[in-house]
């Protein structure tokens, strides 16, 4: 058998609207292409892991329950559109701020490699041939760290970091999106053009 491919995706900003700390799931809305993009892969057997920080339990802001009360109502809004998520990863520490148990330089919080590899050993994805697609230059450059493409959208800070911190890039992204969806067609044809 072979490996599978997967995108990782970044929640807030990619998926959901940006809109700062998600402290209750009132707060966590889809964007517009959003659904159609994740049942393009959904269709294409291409898995969908979202990899999200969320320090905001380290910071004391919300209770790590919450993330998961909030993923489950992402789960939701997608199904009603037709679409899923194969599995979800959220890190809740911070290396510097928050209580004992949530202070830590953990290997989950993106740059680190964690999320990636706990889903590529669960669901059996080659790393190498798989995406990041993000709203940041930082999920950017996490993937291209662990071997992906990466692709940037221009939905939540992307076209903020875009135009005016692009010139002070080290890294570029191999495609940039206007949302989720255009990010979906562009990986679709990269994987049809190395098969
Ligand atoms: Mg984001």
């Amino acid at each position: 058998m072979t490996k599978k491919i997967a995108v990782f995706l970044d929640r807030d900003g990619t998926i959901n609207k940006e809109g700062g700390y998600i402290n209750h799931e009132s707060r966590l809305e889809l964007m517009p292409n959003s659904s159609k993009g994740i049942k393009l892969f959904n269709e294409n057997n291409i898995l969908t892991v979202v990899c999200t920080n969320q320090a905001g339990v380290a910071r004391g802001y919300f209770k790590e329950n919450l993330i998961q009360v909030v993923n489950q109502r992402l789960q939701n809004l997608l199904k009603k559109e037709g679409a899923y998520l194969d599995d979800i990863n959220y890190c809740p520490h911070h290396p510097t701020v928050g209580s004992p148990d949530y202070q830590k330089d953990c290997n989950c919080r993106k740059p680190k490699p964690g999320m990636i590899e706990k889903s590529a050993k669960k669901l059996d994805i080659d790393i190498k041939k798989s995406y990041v697609v993000g709203d940041k230059m930082s999920d950017v450059i996490w993937g291209h760290k662990m071997g992906t493409k990466s692709v940037m959208v221009m939905t939540g800070y992307g076209r903020g970091e875009y135009e005016y911190h692009r010139e002070s890039w080290h890294d570029k992204p191999d495609y940039i999106a206007q949302d989720l969806l255009g990010a979906a067609k562009w990986i679709i044809k990269d994987i049809k053009k190395t098969l």
